[in-house]
């Protein structure tokens, strides 16, 4: 047997009792593109040119990794959002397809606008939002916050990797007095899984993830939005708001929005049939 074939049934041995098919195909060709230099016709022929003890030894770390059910993501140290590559690691959330589809409301928002928009992400993580708007609307002037210095760095590695302009701010929107004036549109994914919906989660989201991304408070979970509906409802011209929820509070996060007196509110449900996103203005 060659080195690559054995290398393969190893994997995926060491794999099938923790994920599905599907996925362990798709992990070892990542890593094996990655790690072992290997375009997508070597794997098929089987071609091993490029295969040498060192770059097989970083391989089967990442197995190891894999196997103790940590992120294919952290792994690789980076994911695709919206086309784009973005570098990510423990102090950010993995970009979700989800929030994905915030973006795209808001790019299918703005089809016809002519205008130079400012947009202002709250909590942006690796940068994902911004970026992949700044991508779709080269015209627009794009702000983000957040309140981990590690995410920002991140962020900033990502506005520079896709070329694109960002003004980063390091704020915590708990204790932040004002949003700046003059924004058109803002958007967030702010952390709102409750602490007892945890057993709903992956084990590996749980162990991995910030938990400072993911979490608030049973008594509160919806304190983000709050803040949010509080700082955009004194600004003087009032923006549009985009927010990805939680799929279990999604009528009281509209009524959240309300009693702040946004007058129009839709929720849309994300692909996989859950009320994913809320719109206020
Ligand atoms: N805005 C980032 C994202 O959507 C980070 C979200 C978060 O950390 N809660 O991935």
């Amino acid at each position: 047997m060659t080195d690559l074939k054995k290398l393969k049934q190893d994997f995926f041995k060491a794999l099938q009792p923790i994920y599905e098919g599907g996925e362990i195909s798709n992990f070892f060709k990542w890593l094996a593109e990655d790690l072992l230099d290997l375009k997508t016709h070597d794997l098929l022929l089987e071609s091993e040119a490029n295969l040498d003890s060192k770059k097989l030894v970083e391989f089967k770390k990442a197995q190891s990794r894999l196997e103790a059910q940590e992120p294919i993501h952290y792994i690789l140290g980076y994911t695709e959002f919206f086309g784009l590559r973005f570098r990510v690691n423990t102090s950010v959330l993995i970009p979700r397809p989800e929030t994905e589809e915030l973006v795209e409301w808001i790019l299918e928002d703005q089809k016809f606008s002519k205008s130079q928009l400012s947009i202002l992400d709250l909590g942006t993580g690796s940068g994902c939002i911004p970026i992949a708007l700044a991508k779709h609307l080269p015209q627009a002037k794009l702000k983000a916050l957040d309140i981990s210095s590690e995410a920002l760095k991140l962020a900033e590695l990502n506005s520079e990797d896709n070329n694109t302009k960002i003004e980063y701010t390091q704020a915590d929107l708990l204790t932040l007095k004002h949003l700046p004036e003059e924004i058109d549109i803002v958007v967030s994914n702010p952390p709102y899984v409750k602490f007892n919906e945890q057993a709903q989660m992956q084990d590996n989201v749980l162990k991995n993830e910030p938990h400072l991304a993911l979490f608030v408070k049973d008594s509160d979970p919806l304190i983000f939005y709050r803040r949010i509906a509080e700082l955009t409802s004194k600004m003087r011209k009032r923006p549009l708001v985009y927010v990805e929820i939680n799929q279990n509070l999604a009528e009281e996060t509209r009524q959240l929005f309300k009693s702040f007196g946004f007058q129009s509110l839709e929720l849309r449900k994300d692909f996989r049939g859950n009320y994913r996103m809320l719109k206020a203005y």
